[in-house]
């Protein structure tokens, strides 16, 4: 019976297009760095609108390269929020560096600006900014600080391909960069997926060229290695995918706009549902209510055969973070958040099903 089918709480959507795709590289012999992965890089590129986009292995790999690119080391601190997706606040560490929480506004999830400014310190290195669930964060305020205080401004965008904001009266991609430098991540749970993988966007060549070597063991010119580097190359195989998925950008985000104006018009009056500020558009990565009997309710789901998440975390109530202090925006969210199924293939009587669970507990 069509009613006890499983809701899956996300589902990426590929076809004969990407299967097309895959078989192409494949055959081509080149299977690892080649054609597909400059053509992928142009094709990200000029979607975002951005001078340079460099393929990596995945977001947080994207994370840890453009940090390191940035000269971030031992005993520095970058500012982030406390409340995201591990990832974030791994990258820091990975440098030997550490996160210094700032807390979101519990309403939209992102970095509240207002308090970036009494966090810095003179070990600050980089502001790490998050896009909550493809929602953009208040870029203009971020940039203006950014700008005053001289540190560099990194945009983790792992889930807002094509997210949009206004920017000083035209229409910009997130990524494009407004900060920096900017990571994106192509995982199956995000919009466009390669399977796994990342870039990072910039629109300074020098940037672009220190990813570059990162991702590929710190090689400068052959026989000039001056700090070693990583492999976090992503392979032809996979950018091959990433060619058609991007041609469908648009197509994927105005199915998931659907559906989340479906959630929208049926839960608004019973939970808090999300919305970006106005005149900025939501990328709609997750569909994520707040509300209080949050278990309650995700157990209700469970029960009706739909799969629904947490998601993201208040980072600051893990082990080596607790010395940090409280953050009441972070904790609220955290106790409240709840991510309901979207996909592209989302139909509205799916999405049916999720509010007639919501609106009956
Ligand atoms: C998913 C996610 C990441 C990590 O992306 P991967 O490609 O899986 O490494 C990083 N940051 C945020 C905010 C994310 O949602």
């Amino acid at each position: 019976m069509a009613v006890n089918t499983m809701i899956p709480v996300a589902r990426p959507w590929m076809d004969e297009q990407e299967a097309g795709a895959a078989r192409r590289a494949i055959l081509s012999g080149w299977v690892t760095q080649g054609p597909e992965v400059a053509a992928f890089e142009r094709e990200f590129a000029e979607a975002i609108g951005t001078a340079h986009a460099c393929a990596v292995s995945s977001c947080t790999t994207a994370l840890h390269a453009a940090l390191v690119a940035l000269g971030v080391g031992a005993g520095d601190e970058v500012i982030t929020v406390s409340h995201s997706f591990i990832a974030t606040t791994n990258a820091i560490r990975y440098c030997g560096a550490m996160p210094v929480f700032v807390d979101i506004d519990p309403v939209t999830f992102n970095i509240d600006p207002a308090l970036v400014e009494a966090a810095i310190s003179p070990r600050t290195k980089a502001i790490l900014a998050v896009h909550q669930l493809g929602m953009p964060c208040d870029l203009a305020s971020l940039v203006s600080i950014a700008t005053r205080h001289g540190v560099p401004l990194i945009e983790d965008a792992a889930c807002a391909i094509g997210s949009e904001i206004e920017w000083h009266g035209a229409w910009q991609r997130i990524g494009r960069p407004h900060g920096d430098i900017a990571c994106f991540s192509f995982h199956p749970r995000k919009i466009v997926t390669t399977g796994e993988g990342g870039a990072v966007t910039t629109d300074e060549a020098a940037l672009d060229a220190a990813v570059r070597r990162i991702r590929h063991h710190g090689w400068a010119t052959l026989g000039d290695m001056p700090a070693p580097g990583f492999n976090y190359r992503l392979p032809d195989l996979l950018c091959a995918i990433g060619i058609p998925q991007m041609a469908r950008l648009e197509e994927l985000l105005a199915a998931r706009e659907r559906v989340a104006g479906w959630y929208t018009e049926r839960l608004e009056h019973h939970v808090l549902t999300p919305s970006a500020a106005d005149g900025d558009r939501h990328g709609w990565q997750a569909y994520v209510v707040q509300l209080d009997r949050r278990d309650e309710a995700l157990a209700a789901l469970r029960d009706a055969g739909i799969e629904a998440q947490i998601g993201t975390w208040a980072l600051h109530r893990l082990e080596p973070y607790r010395a940090q202090g409280a953050f009441p925006g972070a904790d609220r969210a955290f106790e409240r958040a709840l991510a309901l199924p979207l996909a592209t293939t989302t139909t509205e009587e799916e999405v049916e099903r999720v509010a007639a669970v919501l609106t009956g507990l």
